[in-house]
């Protein structure tokens, strides 16, 4: 069965898998064209694209740049970016070095707590430049503190718990703009993670359409049967592209597979000539 997936992480960023071990996934799921966004940086994607030769797997440029719109985050996905653009590169960079701002302190907060753990031994799992708290937390599960990524959160790295530490984060119109001016598309991903006590999901997904957004993340690994109908008469009211994609990080989401997400995910594969069309509207 030929499906899609448009949301996927690898060792260049949180995720646990090389981009070829991605794709070897993929190709195992019976995926026919996918996208790698890690989040802030775009290092990956020369490795999937030659293992996606090797399977016959369309590889698309993606990222993941998270914003800040009043008290919620929102991921906004870019596809089909020009990835040698050095506007881009320059913006992404940016993002990361405010990750290295913010990573110490989280640390700082950890070792204050009784906990036994350095940044450099956070910095010689993760391998990369873009450096996030899923990997904070596999040092912790490594080291036996806990026992999964979801404890790490919920005991310490999550907002409102002991060792959260906030990161400056640009507007969500930013994020849209730096992708549009790569010439993609700019998606909002997973809008079941959008808070909507401040403003409701409509309005304010009207708004990042003014401010350029392409479409919305409409299946999704963990959206429920109720939310994935809910989002989709959204985008379609609000003449929106509709994409999906798993989120597959590896070690600190267990249960989420490339592909087919909890294992009922299933991303048609008819969403992509749409994207493409749009693309060449740009
Ligand atoms: P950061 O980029 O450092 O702010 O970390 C945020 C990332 O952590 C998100 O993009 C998710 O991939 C991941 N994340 C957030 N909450 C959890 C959780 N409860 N369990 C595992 N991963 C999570
Ligand atoms: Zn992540
Ligand atoms: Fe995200
Ligand atoms: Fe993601």
């Amino acid at each position: 069965m030929s499906r899609l997936d448009l949301h996927l992480h690898t060792t260049h960023s949180d995720g646990s898998c090389t981009p070829t071990e991605v794709v070897t996934k993929a190709h195992r799921a019976g995926v026919t064209a996918l996208a790698i966004t890690d989040h802030d940086i775009m290092t990956g994607l020369a490795e999937a694209v030659t293992a996606g030769q090797q399977y016959e797997i369309e590889v698309i440029p993606g990222v993941e740049i998270s914003s800040l719109a009043g008290n919620s985050e929102l991921h906004i996905l870019g596809y089909f970016l020009d990835w040698q653009d050095s506007a881009l590169e320059d913006r992404l960079k940016t993002l990361r070095d405010s990750r290295h701002l913010r990573n110490p302190r989280i640390i700082e907060r950890l070792q204050m707590l009784g906990i036994d753990i350095t940044y450099d031994e956070v910095r010689t799992l993760a391998g990369t430049e873009s450096i996030g708290r899923p990997h904070i937390a596999r040092v912790l599960m490594d080291k036996r503190i806990v026992a999964s990524a979801k404890e790490a959160f919920d005991r310490f790295l999550a907002e409102g718990k002991p060792a959260y530490v906030p990161r400056e984060l640009p507007s969500p119109a930013e994020a849209i703009g730096w992708i549009k001016a790569a010439r993609g598309l700019a998606v909002l991903a997973h809008p079941t993670w959008v808070k909507t006590e401040e403003q409701p999901l409509i309005d304010l997904v009207r708004q990042l359409k003014a401010d350029g957004l392409d479409g919305v993340e409409v299946y999704y690994s963990t959206h429920a049967a109720r939310q994935t109908r809910e989002y989709l008469s959204l985008a379609q009211h609000l003449g929106l592209l509709v994409t999906g994609g798993s989120d597959f990080h590896g070690l600190t989401k267990p249960d989420i597979e490339v592909g087919i997400g909890k294992g009922t995910l299933h991303i048609p594969t008819s969403l992509l000539p749409k994207m493409k069309e749009a693309v060449g509207r740009l």
